[in-house]
């Protein structure tokens, strides 16, 4: 089976940059950035990124800000923060030269057993498994798996990648599950371990894997303050990014609605009523231009609210 799926990936395979070289600053950018984002939606993030910082020295020198800038709209940002550390680290420890040793990259902020794994495996080409929503997918389907047992996919993952070259098959296994083995409409037909399934000799591909309970989701109802002035806003700082001061009750002033706006974080359903008007400075907020500061999806959807309103404009 492993010598079909390989023969597969190499046919097959999307050209993406990181593959080119499987330098290992590049797997591991790729990777983090990969977490719970689209191949699709990462590649400019991760064009933008390694032209900016295009070693790994570049970026272990580069301040947080910088960072959460060339990061701002791929979300997670603990991400970008604990990568940023664990490259430190590395520029420190290790001289820049990211090491090919499971216990020490484990111990890395952000640095866990897939990632730990997908670094040795795709970078290093060493024997470590990668179980992800995608290999998941691939190995119940053609396991049979009704059940969702991490440690037995742990396992099979296990067997898997000692039976060839790491790199291939832990790739091959993802392509196969983001390409082919989809979540909805599995492409049977066109699936090169199709011999090979279980779920697929018993028709099972839409049972398997088990659907996993998602958590209740969650709305909330914000205020968001804009004030504005020339081409600069009043924001607030928040963890090395910058947003609009915001409450879960309109604070007591003189505040027009301008609109609204709605974000979705996880199970989190934010319906964001969007007021301008003049407000005290406490003292915390700054006047920044939007386009100069690291700024969230969400703050830039507000800034957008505020920017179609003709009557924003507040003055002090
Ligand atoms: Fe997935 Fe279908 Fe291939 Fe089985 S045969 S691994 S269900 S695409």
């Amino acid at each position: 089976m492993i010598d079909a799926l390989v023969a597969w990936f190499e046919e097959n395979q999307r050209p993406l940059p990181w593959r080119e070289d499987y330098d290992p600053y590049h797997v591991w950018i790729s990777e983090v950035m990969l977490q719970q984002t689209q191949v699709e939606t990462v590649l400019p993030y991760f064009e933008r990124f390694i032209t900016k910082f295009p070693t790994l020295k570049s970026l272990a020198s580069a301040r947080e800000e910088e960072v959460l800038q060339l990061w701002a709209g791929l979300g997670y940002y603990r991400r970008a923060r604990n990568l940023l550390s664990a490259i430190r680290t590395v520029a420190d420890k290790y001289e820049g030269r990211i090491p090919a040793d499971y216990d020490k990259l484990i111990e890395l902020p952000g640095v866990g057993p897939y990632m730990a794994g997908a670094i040795l495996s795709i970078a290093f080409n060493k024997p470590f498994p990668i179980v992800d929503g995608n290999v998941r997918r691939v190995l119940s389907r053609l396991n049979g798996w009704t059940d969702d047992n991490a440690k037995a996919q742990w396992d099979a993952a296990t067997k898997l990648v000692s039976a060839g070259t790491p790199r291939s098959i832990n790739q091959s296994l993802m392509e196969l599950g983001a390409t082919v083995c989809s979540f909805r409409s599995p492409r049977c037909l066109l699936c090169p371990v199709q011999k090979y399934c279980l779920a697929f000799k018993t028709g099972m591909q839409e049972q398997i894997p088990p659907v996993k309970k998602r958590p209740a989701t969650v709305h909330l109802h914000l205020f968001a303050l804009v004030q504005k002035r020339g081409g600069r806003y009043l924001m607030k700082p928040a963890e090395g990014m910058w947003e609009f001061p915001m409450f879960s009750e309109l604070p007591p002033g003189d505040w027009t609605r301008i609109g609204t706006c709605r974000h979705t974080i996880t199970h989190h359903r934010m319906d964001i009523s969007v007021y301008a008007g003049t407000f005290e400075n406490s003292g915390e907020l700054e006047w920044k231009v939007l386009s100069a500061v690291a700024v969230s999806s969400l703050t830039r959807k507000i800034a957008e609210v505020s920017g179609n309103h003709r009557t924003l404009v507040v003055t002090t």
